[in-house]
């Protein structure tokens, strides 16, 4: 059993062809025979097949919520009351949630199925899942390559059809990547569309919660039902949720900026740059205004946001003690020995590199130099980004530079496997919301995708112009 789409799930559900329990049993044997693909950080067996049990019975009353028969998996950087949560990292062990995130809680209360917590690199902070405490996500199209990251057990468990749909985190790309390296749907929804309660902080100005799905229209669904203002986050906007999946059908022509900077990036893989190209030609073909603008901040993308994300994940996780959470160094035998082996063991290698770097643009010596500097680049691409969107509809470029790689390529070398943020985290510098579309396969069938970019707020119509697109690319 594989359904591509809720659709067909909620259609064999009404025709009585299927029963929640049983989908959920068959994800569960699913996930058992892709075990070694190591998308799971845990399963939640019991607590799914309950819920599925209960699901079944509201469907009979006529009471069930719009996701009922979603089968959901959660990154496992996102809470889950009574379940453990870790973001992948040695220095979570054993915690559990005391409460739900807010995306959680909306999801269970419209009857979603959460069967388990996904694989991540650790504290989210990478792109291709290699930095995990639990060990890498291998992906399914190509099991000698990386899934992407940091939602790379996201990506990966949709891919292979063991949950519906999953959520996972962008605070740089982590949604769209891996969606391009697997052949998925990728939404990073504008920030303050969906509150982070309960989401494990990395970059508190940057992360958002978003969805990773096999369609549009699954994407649209889940954003509607985990949207909107939330007493727990101050930073949610108040502004009204749209019933994005109703509203999926683009009327009339759009008015697309490409950047020609990204087009032209040396970077770019060559079979990448000619499906993007075809794209462009396709769209101005069916009538839309598609024109190359100049963004003259490509370079200062990747260095800005480094600057500023480890600046906030260094205090981010400064909680991290030994004391309030999970491990504590056997070792420890005071209040600083507590603090240092705590931290020493329980950290991986990025983490701390990035803890140390985010350190060192916060000290007061450098402050300035870095971290208010960054402050100001961050500002004007912002305002070059919304000068772009206040004349275009959207903004379209490559997802990644290239399709994934091989395991182990780019692991050795930082700044390598930091350029692979280079188109993804404009988006996040600037707030916007964007998705990440299936585009082609390269010649050796690995897929990668398209990044369309839409003004604050304006996922309704950048999720119609997306189903555009898809439902275009699955006619030809
Ligand atoms: N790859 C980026 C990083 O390592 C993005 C991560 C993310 O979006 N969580 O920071």
């Amino acid at each position: 059993m594989s359904y591509p789409s809720f659709t067909s799930i909620r259609n064999d559900l009404r025709s009585g062809k299927t029963t929640v329990v049983e989908l959920v049993e068959d994800y569960l044997r699913n996930i058992e025979e892709k075990k070694h693909l190591n998308a799971f950080t845990e399963v939640f067996r019991e607590s799914a097949l309950k819920k599925a049990a209960e699901v079944d019975g509201k469907l009979k009353s006529g009471t069930a919520g719009k996701l009922a028969g979603m089968v959901i998996g959660l990154k496992d950087n996102i809470c889950y009351k009574g379940h453990k949560v870790s973001a992948s990292s040695h220095i979570l062990e054993g915690f559990e949630s005391l409460y739900n995130s807010t995306a959680t809680e909306r999801l269970l209360q419209e009857d979603a199925v959460i069967i388990g917590r996904l694989n991540c690199d650790e504290f989210a902070m990478g792109s291709s899942n290699e930095t995990s405490y639990y060990g890498k996500v291998l992906n399914p199209l190509n099991e000698k390559c990386v899934p992407g990251g940091s939602s790379g057990g996201s990506a990966a468990a949709v891919a292979a059809g063991l949950c519906t749909a999953t959520l996972g985190s962008d605070t740089g790309g982590s949604i769209r990547q891996p969606a391009s390296f697997t052949g998925t749907v990728g939404l990073k929804p504008t920030y303050g569309r969906v509150s982070r309660y309960g989401l494990l902080a990395y970059a508190s100005s940057f992360d958002q919660i978003g969805p990773i799905t096999h369609t549009v229209e699954d994407a649209a669904l889940l954003l509607e039902v985990i949207a909107g203002a939330d007493d727990f986050d101050s930073t949610v906007s108040h502004k009204p949720v749209p019933e994005y999946s109703a509203k999926l059908d683009f009327n009339g022509k759009a008015r697309i900026a490409y950047i020609r900077e990204c087009i032209e990036s040396p970077g770019l893989n060559e079979e990448v740059r000619k499906g993007i190209e075809k794209q462009i030609a396709q769209l101005k073909a069916a009538g839309h205004t598609v024109e190359a603008v100049d963004f003259p901040y490509l370079d200062f993308l990747v260095p800005t946001y480094y600057v500023l994300t480890t600046a906030e994940a260094s205090s981010n996780l400064a909680r991290y003690d030994g004391v309030h959470y999970g491990y504590r160094s056997a070792k420890s035998n005071d209040v600083e020995s507590t603090y240092r082996l705590s931290r020493t063991e329980g950290f991986g290698k990025e983490v701390k590199r990035r803890i140390m770097l985010g350190t060192f643009v916060l000290s007061a010596g450098y402050y300035d130099a870095y971290y208010t500097k960054g402050l100001k680049v961050r500002r004007i691409i912002r305002e070059k980004t919304r000068e772009i969107l206040s004349s275009y509809d959207f903004i379209l470029t490559p997802t990644t530079p290239d399709a994934a790689f091989e395991f182990g390529q780019k692991s050795a070398d930082p700044v390598a496997m930091y350029l692979e943020d280079i188109f993804t985290v404009q988006a996040n510098l600037a707030g916007v919301p964007a998705i990440s579309l299936p585009l082609g396969k390269k010649s050796d069938g690995l897929p990668y995708g398209i990044q369309l970019m839409a003004g604050d707020f304006e996922e309704e119509k950048l999720l119609a112009f997306s189903r555009l697109l898809e439902s275009a690319r699955q006619s030809c």
